[in-house]
């Protein structure tokens, strides 16, 4: 009997674990489904006021709308317009409500612009942006899958594809130009996570690491699952100011950028052979596994990142 109850506990005990609280639920295919998806030559080169930017962003909103996120800011749609360079511009946004810390915001991002098509020249004309940024969007939309089913988001997160980045930043500055920054507690920015960095495999790097104790944090959470986050290798390229999370760094966020990308020896950094074929699923399916790991304190409200101060005429874009 007592070996019968035992099992009817065992058993009840799993029943009642949510079935997508391990960051394994983030799986190798509905990454692969999002990354063909947006970086297929139907996409065009999702540059922004193009048809193909906008068959990016309906994939985008019919993936928010499948997890059940919510709108954001009394938006009617997931859609924030905006004109910009005469152009018609929209950053696509869900938000998943925080349980007690409603009013206390942490961003997960990418962009999902990228340059478009080529203007002349022959055979492959279409920069599908596969690594750039196909793959940081892949994991917006898997982080935002796997966040909802968790359920244990204290805090309120903000799921944001910006558009315009290749052309100065231009979603991100607009989102930046609306916000309370107050209440913005951090910014988990993510761009080309489909090769292994220059540390190794199972390793990813993040801008401005010493701008703040973001990486610390992650770094900590890190701790024993076999991957590694390091401080950007490449700091005279400026790579903090060069992503959208300058955007929300410029306003004191603690705000920073996830990478894996080898960007000193990649010859497919815009170019058309940015290609799916050459990102590796694994790997991007296990950065993924570890951003969500890496900031769960920070979204379960238990770490709270220092804020960023940056230097008198810091920050603006080369
Ligand atoms: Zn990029």
């Amino acid at each position: 009997m007592k070996k019968l109850s035992f099992c009817i506990a065992l058993f009840v005990s799993i029943q009642l674990t949510p079935a997508q609280t391990n960051p394994a639920s983030i799986e190798v295919e509905s990454v692969k489904k999002h990354l063909y998806t947006l970086a297929s030559d139907a996409m065009e080169g999702r540059r922004a006021g193009t048809p193909g930017i906008e068959r990016a962003a309906q994939y985008i909103e019919s993936e928010f709308e499948r997890i059940g996120l919510s709108k954001y800011n009394n938006l009617p749609t997931y859609r924030q317009n905006f004109t910009a360079r005469n152009l018609k511009m929209f950053n696509v946004i869900g938000v998943l409500e925080g349980k007690s810390k409603k009013d206390e915001y942490v961003v997960i991002s990418a962009h999902y612009d990228h340059l478009g098509v080529k203007k002349e020249g022959e055979g492959d004309m279409i920069y599908n942006g596969a690594d750039d940024d196909a793959s940081g969007t892949t994991a917006v939309l898997a982080l935002a899958e796997y966040f909802t089913a968790l359920g244990t988001n204290e805090r309120t997160l903000i799921f944001v594809a910006f558009t315009g980045e290749e052309m100065g930043l231009l979603g991100s500055r607009h989102f930046g130009k609306e916000v309370n920054a107050a209440q913005f507690i951090a910014g988990i920015n993510i761009e080309m996570i489909g090769k292994d960095s220059s540390y190794g495999s199972k390793t990813a790097w993040l801008t401005g690491f010493d701008r703040s104790d973001f990486g610390t944090i992650i770094q900590k959470n890190l701790e024993g699952t076999g991957y590694q986050l390091f401080p950007d290798p490449y700091p005279t390229q400026r790579l903090f100011f060069r992503s959208d999370n300058a955007s929300l760094a410029q306003l004191g966020i603690p705000s920073h950028t996830f990478s894996t990308v080898p960007i000193d020896v990649d010859k497919h950094y815009h170019q058309v052979s940015d290609e799916v074929k050459t990102l590796d699923m694994e790997i991007i399916t296990e950065t993924i596994r570890a951003i969500a790991l890496g900031t769960q304190t920070i979204i379960n409200g238990t770490d709270t990142p220092s804020r960023v101060v940056l230097k008198e005429g810091e920050g603006r874009r080369k």
